[in-house]
């Protein structure tokens, strides 16, 4: 009999076993894909750590956090600063001063800041959701050319029906300044995420290929406790309803030259365009191989956003009113159940952040353990 069974070797379910482990609990990790690592899981082709259920930046102002995670790897200095390219015009991300110039020909921020706040007077009242949320941060010309068509793509949803909290995700700045995220630390994992996720997972029995809702029965016989980071409506069969996913579609393509874009992220912000973004996994690591040579090939994903339905896999949670609602009443069920620890981005139904999923499983661990 194990203490506990993991369901799920993500970035949650390999830290709670890794703790668990520590404070000598016995622990068995099951997953049933083929692989460990969950959604962060990168695989190494043509010299090349490949993100393969996308593209992964670490980054947190966790000092807690960092000084965790850094056991486990060595970070590189990789920042993220992604292109967006409108119909062939390309500006920078995140909304700043190289944007607005861009976008308006303005050059310091005093003119900057005068369009942003010509642009938000059209709005009458506190922001209500995304559109909204939008104008008021940047003004209608960048919500129209930046924002409203890759967000309609990557949602299915108008952003007139979207939570506002989705934008405020991204950094506004009146200074010269690409870097995608307000955060002290940030880089990848030298190796590759894989690699950590296995260091985590060190001595640590792991079934693959197992789906725990298949074998339930059998499954829980095995373990004294449970901590499920699937999908919580799976876990109770659906029984309330389903909850909302977005799920993403990946086409790789490796390439016969060596630079395709020159930036690791490009997203296509019009509503025309099938994909999202199109990643160029090379630049991760700077376009070169652990011995510093320049890699000759190059591999690119395109993401494509679909709804998510059964079979597909679930990415991300859609936190908007109706489904909050619907997450509460199984979150009652959930606490219900005193042998399961339900956690992650699946497991909480919550639009998390690494940073986030390992200050959470910390805290549980902390609480679970000590
Ligand atoms: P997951 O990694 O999803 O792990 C859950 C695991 O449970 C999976 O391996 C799954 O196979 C397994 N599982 C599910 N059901 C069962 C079952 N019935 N039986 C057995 N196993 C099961 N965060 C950042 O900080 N920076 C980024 O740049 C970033 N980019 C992202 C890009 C995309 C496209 C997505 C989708 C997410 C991104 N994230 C990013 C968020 C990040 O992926 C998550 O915060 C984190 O990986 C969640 O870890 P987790 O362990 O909760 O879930
Ligand atoms: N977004 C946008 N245009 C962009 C990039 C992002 O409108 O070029 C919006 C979009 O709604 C997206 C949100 O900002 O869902 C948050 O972006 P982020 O890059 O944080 O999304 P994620 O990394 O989770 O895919």
């Amino acid at each position: 009999m194990y203490n506990y069974l993991v369901v799920g070797s993500g970035l949650y379910g390999a830290i709670f076993a890794h703790e668990a482990k520590k404070h000598g609990k016995s622990v068995l990790v099951i997953d049933k894909r083929p692989n460990i690592a969950g959604n962060v899981y990168t695989e190494k082709i043509e010299g090349i750590n490949v993100h393969k259920y996308g593209a992964h930046i670490f980054h947190t102002n966790n000092k807690k956090v960092w000084n965790y995670i850094t056991q486990f790897a060595e970070f590189n200095r990789f920042t993220n600063s992604p292109v967006a390219n409108y119909k062939g015009e390309l500006f920078s991300l995140p909304f700043n001063m190289y944007t607005f110039n861009k976008m308006w020909g303005v050059v310091t921020p005093e003119e900057a800041l005068a369009k942003i706040e010509q642009q938000r007077k059209e709005l009458t009242n506190e922001p209500r959701n995304l559109e909204e949320q939008a104008i008021s941060l940047v003004g209608r010309d960048i919500y129209e050319k930046l924002i409203k068509g890759y967000t309609e793509k990557q949602w299915g949803r108008d952003c007139k029906d979207l939570p506002a909290f989705i934008i405020k995700r991204l950094p506004v700045r009146l200074t010269f300044d690409n870097n995608y995220f307000n955060a002290l630390y940030q880089g990848i994992p030298i190796g590759g995420y894989t690699k950590m996720v296995a260091n985590l997972l060190d001595g640590i029995e792991v079934r693959l290929n197992t789906d725990y809702l298949k074998h339930k029965d059998e499954l829980d016989k095995l373990a004294e406790k449970v901590v499920y980071t699937g999908p919580i409506d799976a876990y109770f069969g659906y029984k309330l309803g389903a909850l909302e996913y977005r799920s993403v579609r990946f086409e790789n393509e490796v390439l016969d030259k060596p630079n395709f874009q020159g930036n690791a992220a490009v997203n296509y912000t019009d509503r025309e365009t099938p994909w999202t973004r199109i990643i160029e996994h090379k630049w991760f690591e700077f376009g070169k191989d652990e011995d510093g040579n320049d890699l000759p090939k190059t591999i690119i994903s395109r993401e494509y956003s679909s709804e998510w339905k059964p079979g597909d896999e679930p990415y991300y949670p859609v936190n908007d009113a109706k489904n909050g609602l619907l997450f509460s009443e199984y979150k009652k069920l959930a606490d219900a159940e005193s042998k399961v620890i339900f956690g992650g981005r699946l497991g909480e139904y919550k639009y998390y952040d690494m940073d986030q999923v390992i200050a959470a499983v910390l805290d549980c661990a902390g609480r679970e353990l000590d």
